[in-house]
């Protein structure tokens, strides 16, 4: 009686052996399963602010710092309208309706036309002119300068240092440390908030 009996309960000691390590292993599949779905959601999240914003331009790049020469036909097929005007035919916005003009977030101002870091919002400052303002660049080749006697004015323009886009124009009203105050297009400036999401 008592050898039958033990008999009887072997296939259930087995599976009570068993019960925790095939515990384990759908804890581990799980856990990969939820890898893989997060990881690929994570690697979007911090491309998508450059690519999904600018879809149609592939010299867009916020890492790459090369230089770059583009002819002024393909700048017009991979710019916005509004930015080719002011980037490439050096248009100016009308005064108090860009984007960022009297924006105040915390971050970090690009190039729209291809991605090159310019300023800081640390070095932007209210300005009564009604274009984004601010007292320095991110770094000294950040932008280009050249003289500008259009409209029959002594200028200073203010271009990108990667790919000669206009910007605006510098001009000696600004307030310290600097008393610089490069006058920028909105259309011209992509924003970055510290927090990655983009404004745009
Ligand atoms: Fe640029």
């Amino acid at each position: 009686m008592m050898r039958r009996y033990s008999m009887k309960n072997i296939p259930f000691l087995i599976v009570l052996f068993l019960l925790p390590l095939l515990s384990c292993q759908s804890s581990a599949e799980k856990t990969a399963q939820q890898s893989a779905v997060v990881a690929p959601t994570m690697v979007t999240a911090q491309q998508s602010p450059a690519t999904s914003q600018h879809p149609k331009n592939p010299y867009y790049s916020r890492t790459d710092t090369t230089t770059l020469h583009v002819s002024d036909a393909e700048w017009k097929k991979v710019l916005p309208p509004d930015l080719y005007q002011v980037a490439r035919r050096k248009d100016t916005e009308r005064a108090f309706t860009g984007k960022l003009w009297n924006y105040t977030g915390r971050g970090t101002y690009y190039c729209a036309a291809c991605g090159n870091k310019l300023f800081a919002s640390d070095a932007k400052f209210a300005s009564d002119c009604g274009w984004p303002s601010f007292f320095e660049t991110f770094r000294k080749t950040a932008v280009k300068y050249e003289e500008d006697h259009s409209f029959g004015m002594e200028r200073i323009e203010v271009l990108c240092g990667r790919c000669d886009a206009h910007l605006g124009h510098l001009f000696d009203d600004g307030p310290a440390p600097t008393y610089k105050r490069y006058c920028m297009n909105s259309v011209s400036l992509d924003f970055v908030p510290n927090s990655g999401l983009q404004v745009n």
